[in-house]
């Protein structure tokens, strides 16, 4: 039976040390309960309590880190749930930009360039291709760590290191370890000097096999040889079977507590259609895919896949919103054109965005609305006439501009007739409807 957060305290020192991070026991009792935490990284508890209570209390998914400290590292894993409605998940999709073999290497470095510029903001995020996945296979053991220590200098992501020969990668891992490159992958025929070269050069292990038992026998074995960090690896291309051993791996691991196969999981994807790419890659970043290797870096490709993974790995239940305040886009006066709008991230973006693209400059007051967008707020009695004036007052608008014109939503044509009668906003103009109308209207309509 799974342990409370209390069962869990009664075993901690209880002195508030703040040694694990947290400003009491009793808080990092709650997150080991909510496998968040081990039980162990209490520096203070005693070997007793290890031993006792260690092994129960460890997150069911180990938490995998590939890449050097700081913040491109890639953290994949320490998930604890099937479906994100019964928590969320925590650990988003990498996405890894695949360089071949076969490029030379000003081939491979201006591919290189490519994954390091494949980057987009979107709600306010930035998002990414977040891992180059560097093939060797094939190539000269010298040729391998040459490559590999050329695009790790120039990479702004951590690197996998892919290949079936363990000489060759381990040539190639030798020359960037201190860059924790994933080494890609232990085989049923290269597993024990494939674990070698990941024990060896402390890095990250992938490890593949025909089926799941097979699989389970090969992380105990790298974790016997001291690499405790390991991903699960399956060939996306034989979809159905992938996504059963996929589902089949968490499944064990979350709900039955089966450590060896309680690592995070990664699908290679890569293929020449693009298309079909696309598809296979959403896919596994719905299930379950901590990293998902790909070809394509277009972006029709990427930014679909990136904004999956984005939306997948948000909390349900916490609205993604903005703070409530007066925006300021472009070099704005007092003659600048004022709307507003709702504090749901993805709205106030969408307006934001449209705002830039008109180049008008302009203010933009946020109402809260409790993250909802503004059809739903209405509906739910979270936005009002009453509660828009309220905020305009708070946030000081009528001293910012010398007018007294309001651009509202669209879709709040009734809050015109109110916001005239009872506030200093005396000429209300109903905007569009929809945010990519923003730039033809305040064209037509403000001079
Ligand atoms: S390190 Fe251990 S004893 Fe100190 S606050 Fe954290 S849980 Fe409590």
């Amino acid at each position: 039976m799974a342990m409370t957060g209390m069962d869990i305290y009664k075993n901690l020192p209880k002195s508030n040390c703040k040694e694990c991070g947290f400003p009491t026991c009793l808080a990092f009792a709650m997150q080991v309960a909510a496998k968040q935490k081990a039980l162990t990284d209490c520096p203070q508890l005693s070997d007793e309590a290890k031993d006792a209570f260690a092994d129960a209390s460890a997150p069911p998914m180990k938490l995998v880190h590939i890449g050097p400290e700081g913040d491109a590292q890639v953290k994949i894993g320490q998930e604890t749930v099937m479906f994100r409605h019964e928590d969320k998940f925590y650990n988003a999709s990498a996405l890894a930009g695949k360089v071949a073999a076969s490029l030379s290497d000003e081939e491979a470095s201006a591919r290189l360039r490519q994954i390091n510029e494949a980057a987009f903001s979107r709600i306010g995020q930035d998002i990414s291709v977040s891992m180059a996945a560097v093939e060797v296979e094939g190539l000269s053991a010298d040729a391998a760590a040459g490559r590999a220590k050329t695009l790790a200098d120039a990479s702004r992501v951590p690197l996998i290191l892919m290949g079936s020969d363990p000489a060759v990668v381990a040539a190639a891992a030798g020359a960037i370890a201190d860059k924790k490159p994933l080494i890609y992958q232990a085989t049923a025929d290269n597993a024990e000097a494939m674990i070698k070269v990941a024990a060896d050069n402390k890095c990250p292990l992938a490890a593949t096999a025909d089926t799941l038992e097979e699989l389970a026998d090969l992380a105990r074995s790298a974790a016997d040889a001291g690499v405790g960090d390991v991903v699960l690896s399956f060939d996306g291309r034989d979809t159905a079977k992938t996504l059963r051993n996929i589902t089949s791996a968490r499944r064990a691991a979350l709900k039955k507590n089966f450590r060896a196969l309680g690592f995070p999981a990664m699908v290679d994807a890569a293929c020449d259609d693009p298309f079909k790419e696309t598809v296979l890659a959403a896919t596994f970043t719905a299930k379950y895919a901590g990293i998902i290797i790909i070809n394509g870096l277009d972006g029709s490709e990427l930014i679909p896949l990136l904004t999956a993974a984005q939306n997948i790995y948000t909390d349900p239940q916490v609205p993604n919103t903005v703070e409530a305040k007066l925006y300021e886009v472009g070099d704005v006066t007092d003659s600048s054109p004022v709307l507003f709008t709702t504090n749901f991230a993805l709205t106030y973006f969408s307006v934001e965005g449209e705002v830039e693209r008109s180049k008008v400059p302009s203010y933009i007051c946020v109402v809260d609305t409790e993250g909802l967008g503004v059809l739903n707020a209405y509906a739910g009695d979270k936005i009002s006439p009453e509660k828009v004036v309220k905020t305009l007052g708070e946030q000081s608008v009528a001293d910012k501009v010398k007018h007294r014109k309001l651009i509202i939503p669209g879709l709040l044509p009734p809050f015109r007739a109110e916001i005239e009668d009872t506030s200093e906003w005396k000429e209300v103009i109903i905007g569009p409807e929809s945010a990519t109308g923003i730039p033809r209207f305040l064209a037509e309509n403000w001079n």
